[in-house]
């Protein structure tokens, strides 16, 4: 006989802790084998027990699911997680499967298919509660269809939306809404899509997509594609956030920033972006190995990415997430164009109605690089790219950035309040730390009003 599947219960009312106990224990495959009552707790639980499978909730005191299951995914590979919780928005759902969960359930699920969760999870499934299917709004789909710089000459982009959306809901509900929801694991991109792009190698990937080198066949031209995961993509707002990425994208047309060509979804779901291919090293992988760069180089970087956000700017979209891994350094590139912007995958218009699909910034934005208002969820403007721009010269002559704290929770706060940390003088012109301590100032109106003021 195979022994039970151990599973410890990490849960801090205590109602809701005897219930669930209730329910597994009725299944003979199902052996309770702890409880915790808070993150902390479960941390140190799980390394003494070693269970087959955490239940474990959300909202907690001293240490909440999300960062104990990331603690605790560090150490133990083979412990599966199941986040059990009365969170149901997709920012949360996303948090837990960034945080390394492998299923996600709602309390109201019946003891039943908890069970049936607890085993498939334990098998190396993914499971998501059938409840939280979703669909898209055909309102949406019809403004991004509308929205849609691709819309011009290919009116299937609602249908292909639609369609793909309606196909994944229809396979969910047949299966039991299981979904290999999980970004960790590489999803291959497919060989072929879209009939005439060929995959290449991966390049990169994001928090929630992968970026691929792929080959246009007819063109035979090098082109990035962005997929969205699958599963992600059957999500309502992950698939907005990707084609707001898309229509914000196709709109931009400059040498610094990767232009986008396509749009759209594979046969098995996964939405794609096709972009410019920028052959290089991104400035993270660049920092990474030299440590920071000399002046000279680094005002030939900002001068650049000025000139990208000062046209996205004048289109009134903001970046939003400006950070080393966005910045591409390009191998063969000319004078004026060796540097390219990507990712507007936080993009927003700075119009009145532009949806705000904005994810949990701790997974989606970058700690390090996001303005005080960013870190508190304020209104944003253009003044938000100009401080993100300033950490990211700060670290670039630096080699270190002017804030980075144990937490997200504490590089918010630094960026808050903490004042920057004086640049040694060896490292760069008082005109160089005078411009980035402006970038950097607490207030926006204590910054430059737009890009156009800074002068390199
Ligand atoms: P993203 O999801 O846009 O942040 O992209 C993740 C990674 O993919 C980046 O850090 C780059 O290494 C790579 N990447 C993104 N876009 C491109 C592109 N247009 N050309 C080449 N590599 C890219």
């Amino acid at each position: 006989m195979t022994a039970p599947i151990s599973v410890l219960i990490v849960e801090d009312h205590n109602l809701f802790r005897t219930g669930i106990r209730a329910g597994c224990q009725r299944d003979k495959a199902i052996h309770i084998a702890g409880e915790a009552v808070n993150g902390e707790e479960a941390v140190n639980k799980a390394a003494s027990l070693s269970p087959d499978v955490i239940l474990m909730d959300i909202a907690m005191p001293v240490m909440d699911g999300i960062q104990s299951t990331r603690l605790i995914r560090e150490k133990q590979a083979k412990t599966k997680i199941i986040m059990l919780t009365s969170q149901d928005s997709d920012e949360a759902i996303q948090s837990a499967f960034s945080s390394g969960a492998n299923g996600y359930c709602l309390k109201e699920i019946d003891s039943t298919l908890l069970c049936s969760a607890i085993k498939a999870v334990h098998r190396g499934e993914t499971w998501l509660d059938p409840s939280l299917s979703r669909t898209a709004k055909e309102s949406w789909t019809e403004a991004a269809a509308r929205e849609s710089g691709f819309t011009k000459g290919n009116s299937s982009f609602s249908q292909t939306l639609t369609k793909t959306l309606k196909v994944d809901l229809r396979n969910s509900e047949a299966n039991g809404a299981k979904y290999a929801a999980s970004m960790y694991p590489n999803r291959i991109a497919p060989k072929t899509f879209a009939e005439k792009y060929e995959c290449m190698g991966l390049l990169g990937k994001g928090g929630m997509s992968e970026v691929y080198k792929a080959k246009h066949k007819l063109l035979d031209k090098v082109v990035a594609v962005k997929f969205l995961a699958k599963q992600l993509s059957s999500l309502e707002s992950f698939a907005a956030r990707f084609a707001q990425e898309a229509i914000i994208s196709g709109k931009l047309s400059h040498p610094n920033i990767a232009s986008v060509s396509d749009f759209g979804f594979t046969d098995d779901g996964s939405g794609y972006l096709v972009m410019e291919y920028a052959e290089g090293s991104t400035l993270a992988e660049v920092l990474a190995e030299s440590g920071k760069l000399n002046e000279t180089d680094c005002l030939k970087i900002f001068r650049q990415l000025q000139d990208a956000l000062l046209y996205s700017h004048s289109k009134n979209i903001i970046h939003r997430d400006i950070k080393p891994a966005n910045v591409i350094l390009m191998k063969n590139g000319e004078r004026n164009c060796a540097v390219k912007l990507v990712d507007f995958g936080l993009a927003k218009l700075m119009t009145e109605n532009s949806p705000s699909i904005t994810l949990n910034g701790e997974i989606l934005g970058s700690p390090i690089y996001m303005s005080p208002e960013q870190c508190q969820g304020l209104e944003l403007d253009q003044r938000s790219d100009i401080y993100s721009l300033g950490c990211l010269m700060y670290e670039t002559i630096c080699g270190y950035p002017p804030f980075r704290g144990e937490t997200p929770m504490d590089t918010f706060r630094m960026h808050v309040e903490d004042e920057v940390p004086a640049i040694p003088e060896h490292f760069c012109s008082e005109k160089t730390r005078t411009m980035i301590r402006k970038c950097l100032q607490k207030r926006p109106e204590d910054r430059y009003t737009g890009m156009h003021e800074l002068e390199f």
